[in-house]
């Protein structure tokens, strides 16, 4: 663990090192000086991440990307309180979005969370899980369970936590609040294996969601991005009955469909650093954006939303359209 000479007096990071009492601690000056290094071998340090806990200066959040749904909130934000992930899916644009593959962690959140309190005079929906999968990280870093709390107080604070992490048992005890989303991500087991190493099973993760649901959260989850092949339509329409053979669909806040999407920039990176097939399909491009022809994109939203529909109605259904 590095450790930012100013880090060591917050209590979240001596909190963090207590609950990682054997790993060995090196203080260091500014994180960046570590993390935006040039030549890291970003492949080998994922294999193996050190986490950096860090003190961030402003802005503690961004505007919404085009890439993602902003759910019709004019205030739309996403704060990067964790850099980078412990997992490593395929398709991912962190890789290669920083110069290095270990974990960040800013210990300052209450600065995160306190700076969006000048949006609050109307809802205002922020991504607290965006760049990053911080559920997965949350029994060391505790971040998820921050925001919640600030969240129970602020009316207008709408929070959408999205995750593959299978650790909805680390917020278990917290009061449902109706204006926050548990939002997981699912996919078919053939390709969670593919393409979605170091995360939880689908089952796991829909036993995860079956124990939101039965609490009383709002729940969404999320069939995004789907990997379009012949043999993969099956196992997406397969996956849903799954789904909904395991959950109370009258409960289900919502469901979104999209296909992979991404921008140009992100896929020349991917090319570079993931070895994947999935960085070298033929994709159609667009205004910098590139994502499966539109052709191929709605026949398979189409397939696997007509599965969808036989348990929820369609105006529970978001869908990301291709351009
Ligand atoms: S869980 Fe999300 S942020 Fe983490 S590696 Fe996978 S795609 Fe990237």
């Amino acid at each position: 663990v590095y450790v930012e000479e100013r880090a060591f007096a917050y209590e979240k990071t001596q909190t963090i090192l207590t609950r990682l009492n054997r790993s060995n601690v090196i203080k260091i000056g500014h994180y960046k000086d570590l993390f935006n290094r040039p030549n890291q071998d970003y492949r080998a340090q994922k294999e193996s991440m050190n986490l950096i806990l860090a003190v961030k200066e402003e802005p503690f959040f961004y505007k919404g990307s085009f890439y993602s749904d902003a759910f019709e909130y004019k205030n739309y934000f996403y704060t990067p309180t964790m850099l980078n992930c412990l997992y490593d899916c395929d398709y991912c644009y962190l890789q290669g979005m920083y110069s290095s593959a270990n974990i960040v962690l800013f210990v300052n959140s209450s600065d995160f969370i306190h700076s969006i309190e000048t949006y609050l005079d109307e809802p205002t929906l922020i991504a607290i899980s965006y760049d990053t999968d911080l559920l997965a990280f949350e029994r060391f870093s505790g971040e998820v369970r921050e925001w919640l709390g600030y969240a129970s107080t602020r009316q207008n604070l709408h929070l959408e936590v999205r995750t593959k992490s299978a650790n909805f048992s680390a917020i278990a005890d917290i009061v449902p609040n109706p204006n926050v989303v548990l939002a997981w991500t699912l996919s078919p087991q053939d390709i969670i294996e593919k393409y979605e190493p170091k995360t939880p099973s689908a089952q796991k993760r829909i036993d995860a969601i079956v124990q939101a649901i039965e609490a009383g959260w709002n729940v969404r989850v999320c069939i995004d991005p789907m990997i379009i092949s012949d043999q993969e339509v099956n196992n997406y329409r397969a996956l849903v009955h799954t789904l909904f053979e395991q959950i109370d669909a009258q409960k289900l806040y919502q469901l979104t469909l999209g296909t992979f999407r991404m921008s140009s920039q992100h896929l020349k990176q991917l090319k570079k650093y993931a070895h994947t097939p999935l960085a070298f399909y033929p994709y159609s491009v667009k205004e910098g954006t590139v994502s499966y022809p539109k052709s191929l994109n709605d026949a398979m939203i189409s397939k696997v939303l007509n599965v969808v529909t036989e348990y929820i109605p369609k105006t529970k259904v978001r869908i990301w359209d291709a351009l």
